[in-house]
């Protein structure tokens, strides 16, 4: 563990890695019940960072106890002002242990320093805080009732919003803590407790959440946190029959087994999927601003991003000029181990997902495509891949149809609106798309026909906590962040008395 002799790196997050990492359950720190660990790795190097115990279908069992426990108890009886100081103390624990999650998330996950500081944990603070604004207004409304069939009766009729109850999370590896938060945040300002299962690349923030998280003063057994592998801890989570929702995000396959999964007990289940977003730069653009945005849109955290910009479709008579400024832009793009200050792209998160990307590569070269800029892996230590601009690619190719998940961008020209719209909607996926013109009308009516969840006019990767972000088709269901994402996280109960 090259790691734990770096001059350089914060102590506390030494000693962190050093030790085996526990599951919490009902408040106390355990190995799992069979013992068994599972390895987690630097992105960088590939070496290994970090043992972590493997939660599976007994550990699962006991955490979902845990939590019907504290939801039937101290968690249900908490005042929403309560609930919502409790979030708020998370975010500024969270905010004291800024510089340490960010070293942790750049380790494990492999992203440049430099983000993981002003994006990943900012972002997760700022979650946590507007959610904790949300727990005192969960409110429900009177509805005046007619009832044709009972003349001259007289009702009061309203609504509540009541918390789902039991909600097991399984979140990803491409922003671990920030996934963390987008569940943690809207599921625990509702009233629900929580099992949660980070991903078995990246577990290390979600534990030292977990620590916070007691440190911060939640009862035992309100948020439980299981690490382990998607086919066991997983697969058993989103099968409990005690478990109410699942919420996942993850891969549009494992987001199927998921479902098949909660058919049992009919859980509730939310989804964020896959996505291969069609990015659109018309020729009366601001070029400059618009080449720019292409580039960070797709490779902002290393084209690990389901909302990614990854079909690029710019207006055919500014086609070589466009093409050329991202290839520039990828070409000047500092690759290299995250921890250095100057890199400005890390390595990919695992050998699959680098060998996955190579595929891709590989597969697009073979049909025709080529490459403007990038469009190999570098060395042979780590999982580094250059960032790649491919053109000679039609619709049909797989690298243009397929999420790849990795910094790779398809370039394809296109004559006007109306003949881009089709070939940008032609994708199984939904989850976010780009224009990029100075003509506001244009822009307002491709956004209306553009079917995705997300649709960024001018700009690109813009989150903020209160903005809804899910898919259409096949990227998912439902919408996490803003207020939308309450619904996930809350049942609707009608209360009807005759006066
Ligand atoms: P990727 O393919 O990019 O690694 P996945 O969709 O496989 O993404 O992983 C996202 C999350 O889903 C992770 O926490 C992973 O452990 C979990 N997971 C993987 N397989 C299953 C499964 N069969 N059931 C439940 N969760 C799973």
């Amino acid at each position: 563990m090259g790691i734990a002799t770096s001059p350089t790196l914060d102590a506390r997050v030494i000693n962190f890695i050093g030790r085996t990492g526990k599951i919490l359950i009902d408040g106390k720190w355990s190995e799992a019940a069979s013992g068994k660990t599972f390895d987690t790795y630097n992105p960088a190097t590939g070496e290994i960072l970090a043992r972590v115990a493997a939660g599976d279908r007994i550990d699962i069992d006991r955490a979902v106890k845990a939590a019907r426990k504290a939801f039937e108890g101290p968690w249900g009886r908490m005042t929403s002002s309560d609930r919502g100081k409790l979030i708020w103390k998370l975010a500024d624990l969270l905010e004291q242990h800024l510089e340490e999650f960010a070293t942790l998330e750049t380790l494990d996950n492999g992203k440049p320093l430099t983000i993981s500081r002003v994006a990943d944990v900012p972002l997760a603070v700022d979650l946590f805080r507007y959610m904790a604004g949300w727990a005192t207004k969960i409110e429900g409304t009177t509805i005046p009732i007619s009832v044709p069939y009972a003349p001259g009766a007289k009702f009061l009729a309203y609504t509540k919003r009541e918390p789902v109850g039991v909600v097991g999370q399984i979140i990803p590896w491409n922003f671990p803590l920030l996934m963390a938060a987008w569940k943690l945040g809207p599921a625990l300002a509702t009233g629900n407790t929580v099992v949660l299962k980070p991903a078995e690349q990246t577990p290390l923030s979600a534990i030292r959440l977990g620590e916070l998280i007691t440190e911060a003063g939640f009862p035992e057994g309100v948020v439980n946190i299981v690490p382990g592998l998607g086919e066991t801890a997983g697969a058993a989570l989103s099968a409990h029959p005690d478990v109410d929702k699942i919420a996942f995000t993850g891969s549009t396959e494992v987001g199927r087994l998921i479902l098949q999964a909660a058919a049992g007990n009919l859980k509730k289940v939310s989804l964020e999927l896959g996505g291969k977003s069609p990015n659109i730069v018309f020729a009366d653009s601001d070029m400059k601003a618009a080449i720019g945005g292409a580039a960070s849109a797709i490779f902002f955290n290393h084209g690990q991003c389901c909302c990614a910009g990854s079909r690029l479709y710019i207006e055919q008579s500014i086609f070589d000029q466009v093409v050329e400024g991202v290839s520039n832009q990828a070409k000047k793009i500092k690759v290299g181990p995250g921890l250095e200050p100057d890199t400005q792209m890390g390595p990919l998160v695992s050998k699959e997902q680098l060998d996955r990307v190579c595929g891709y590569l590989e597969s697009g070269f073979s049909e025709g495509a080529k490459a403007t800029a990038g469009g190999k892996k570098i060395g042979n230590q780590g999982y580094f891949v250059e960032p790649t601009v491919l053109v000679n690619t039609d619709h049909k190719m797989k690298v243009v149809q397929e999420e790849i998940f990795g910094p790779v961008v398809t370039a394809i020209p296109f004559k006007d609106a109306d003949s881009v719209l089709p070939i940008a909607n032609d994708n199984i996926y939904g989850l976010a798309a780009g224009i990029w013109t100075k003509d506001i009308s244009k822009a307002h009516r491709v956004a209306e026909k553009l079917r995705a969840g997300t649709v960024w006019i001018n700009c690109y990767n813009i989150f903020d906590a209160a903005l809804p972000f899910g898919g259409y088709k096949q990227s998912g269901w439902g919408r996490e962040m803003g207020k939308d994402s309450l619904e996930l996280y809350t049942e609707v109960k009608a209360v009807c008395t005759m006066l």
